[in-house]
């Protein structure tokens, strides 16, 4: 079964979103696990603090690398198996599609969630975690972006989703983003305005048709959305 850890400060967070929907149902079911757990039970002192003030100066606290020691030792007294540890920040690499599918591979997941003004760098070395950010913005703790992290991967967790097509045919499956969904009503709100109809090609039948106006609409998409995605392709080739 693959496993996720959440080291956290909050741990009332969770599950959050992960409880919720399909992934909510195989984490039920068991498909997967969840386990979390609480900084503050490896607090240093008797009020079970977790931070310190910054080395050098600067404003907020920084979690100690001691309290995360003794957090990790727990995890890796209670386990075997191939472990990948992640640390939440805005300061990592960009979460992307591949990453997860990367992830979702491994047997058990170990996530880190930093509160205040981060995690004391010799932590996030020493202990071996990736520095993984979900975007260019900074959110005030890591408990969302971990619940975004495991609600991507776990959804590539084969028998999750109901159809695994739709994993295939999704946005960065072909480093092309999805090209536009239509469902009933066939006219919505206005008879008389082109926009406010389903595609007509979308209703001909006509499979090879669709499929051709699907990947040429997904270029379309892509270009004006993330123009990016096509000069990687086209440098690659
Ligand atoms: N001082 C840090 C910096 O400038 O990089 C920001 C710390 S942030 C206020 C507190 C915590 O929120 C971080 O330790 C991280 O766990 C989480 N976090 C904030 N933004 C994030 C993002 N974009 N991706 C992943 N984690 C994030």
């Amino acid at each position: 079964m693959f496993c996720v850890k959440i080291l956290t400060a909050y741990p009332e967070m969770f599950p959050g979103v992960l409880g919720y929907s399909v992934i909510g149902k195989a984490l039920k079911e068991n498909v997967w696990s969840l386990e979390i757990i609480n900084l503050h039970d490896f607090g240093f002192d008797k009020r079970k603090s977790i931070d310190d003030s910054p080395f050098g100066g600067g404003p907020g606290m920084i979690i100690r690398p001691d309290v995360v020691e003794k957090a990790v030792n727990h995890i890796k007294e209670n386990s075997s198996r191939n472990s990948l540890y992640i640390y939440m920040t805005p300061s990592g690499k960009t979460l992307k599609q591949l990453d997860l599918v990367k992830y979702s591979k491994f047997e058990e997941i170990i996530i880190l969630c930093g509160r205040f003004e981060g995690v004391d760098q010799r932590a996030i070395n020493i202990l071996g975690f990736r520095e993984i950010s979900i975007g260019d913005y900074v959110l005030s703790g890591g408990e969302v972006a971990a619940q975004v992290l495991v609600e991507g991967c776990i959804r590539l967790i084969p028998g999750v989703l109901g159809q695994s097509e739709s994993i295939l045919e999704e946005s960065f499956s072909e480093e092309l983003l999805e090209y536009p969904q239509y469902t009933r009503p066939q006219v919505w709100k206005d008879t008389h305005r082109k926009e406010h109809h389903v595609p007509d090609i979308l209703l001909s039948g006509n499979h090879e048709k669709i499929k051709r106006w699907r990947f040429n609409k997904s270029i379309e998409k892509t270009e004006n959305n993330k123009p990016d995605l096509l000069i990687k392709n086209r440098n690659k080739k």
